[in-house]
């Protein structure tokens, strides 16, 4: 029994079920509000399935994913190396969570943020980096790496040129899955009571996963299975590099770059296996868990709840599966919970005339 369980600590629910006072906590700063996400076992995807399966709510961090603690991590990292101090600007190439995460920190801590972001990015996206004060500036998408426009050189050169500017550079930068080794897999270990069995986590830059397994190997004597859950095409798990839909996990290879570029972040000999799940499966796997177990997720949850599942299926009542939630669906309502949206990229079949609902094909 994971140790967090409130009753276990011995609060008591409201006659509304709620926790009740004994269990608020109180963040002395919005950093405070980085870490320590909660773990919540899926009662109803899970049902028919021996293995418990918790889902790790990184969505619960204040800047809601995952990447708060890697921008936090990398922040505190550059400090420290006198790479950023006072009047410095925090300069990354990112459209996602990784800029939200920066941005946030960079605005408690006072800095400047500066975000290139691919011109595709969702226009909500973009609005909220720039709640958060940073710069942002829309480059080309998807050009090869080698390509002075790729959004990597486009912010390595406004780094250069400006006095003062720190690049984060997540993708090689080993605060991030520092961010990792130090909160989110002693975190699984200690709410787990060291039960864990696997880890599941899709994978972006690689730092989720290679800091929460280096440390869950660790603390296991190296008995902790960590599952890697790529989406199809993805080259991390032998795919052929194509552009894919889920966003921010996976490893796109663009045809005309010379070489593939794989990031430092990402220990690879961590993976005792890849689960490869489609776009499809992700995007389904996403609406479930809102529909059946009540939880918004986002795409890449969707991925490694999809992998997680199929895991399950091959495992029995000794094992603990952990997966991990990167973001919240709230940051795809326009996209994977929008029917017009699925039908136009191909994942819904349309309404029928007579009024029958579309369904996925
Ligand atoms: N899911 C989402 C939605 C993300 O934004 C990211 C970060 N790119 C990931 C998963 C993967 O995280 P990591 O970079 O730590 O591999």
């Amino acid at each position: 029994m994971p140790r967090n369980n409130l009753s276990a600590q011995g609060f008591t629910r409201t006659e509304a079920g709620l926790p009740g006072a004994a269990a608020m906590t109180v963040h002395e700063s919005v950093l405070d509000g980085i870490g320590n996400t909660p773990l919540v076992r899926l009662t109803r995807l899970a049902a028919s399935l021996r293995p418990r399966i918790y889902a790790k709510l990184e969505f619960q961090n204040i800047g809601g994913s995952v990447k708060d603690r890697a921008a936090l991590s990398m922040i505190r990292a550059a400090e420290r190396d006198g790479l950023l101090g006072p009047g410095g600007t925090v300069v990354e190439g990112t459209s996602g969570n990784t800029g939200v995460g920066l941005s946030l920190v960079a605005a408690h801590l006072g800095y400047r943020a500066v975000v290139f972001a691919p011109a595709a990015t969702a226009a909500e996206k973009i609005r909220l980096l720039r709640a958060y004060g940073a710069e942002v500036h829309l480059v080309a998408d998807f050009v090869p790496r080698s390509h002075p426009d790729h959004l990597a050189n486009r912010a390595a050169r406004f780094a250069e040129a400006t006095p003062g500017a720190w690049l984060a550079q997540q993708y090689d930068n080993p605060a991030n899955p520092g961010a990792h080794v130090e909160s989110t897999g002693p975190e699984i270990w200690r709410d787990t009571d060291g039960t864990v069995t696997h880890l599941v986590a899709s994978v972006g830059t690689g730092g989720t996963i290679t800091g929460t397994g280096r440390f869950l190997k660790q603390a296991s004597g190296g008995s902790v299975q960590v599952v890697a859950a790529d989406p199809d095409h993805s080259a991390y798990g032998g795919g052929d590099g194509a552009a894919k839909y889920v966003e921010g996990a996976g490893h796109a290879v663009h045809p005309d770059s010379a070489e593939d570029i794989w990031p430092q972040a990402f220990d690879t000999s961590l993976v005792d296996r890849y689960v490869r799940v489609s776009d499809k499966e992700s995007i389904l796997s996403a609406r479930k868990a809102a529909r059946e177990e009540g939880l918004l997720i986002g795409g890449t949850a969707g991925t490694a709840l999809a992998a997680a599942l199929r895991l399950a299926a091959e495992l029995d009542e000794s094992h603990t599966i952990v997966v991990i939630i990167p973001d919240s669906g709230r940051n795809y309502l326009s996209t994977y919970f929008d029917d017009g949206w699925l039908t136009s990229a191909g994942f819904l079949r349309p309404a029928a005339a007579d009024g029958t609902a579309g369904s996925l094909l």
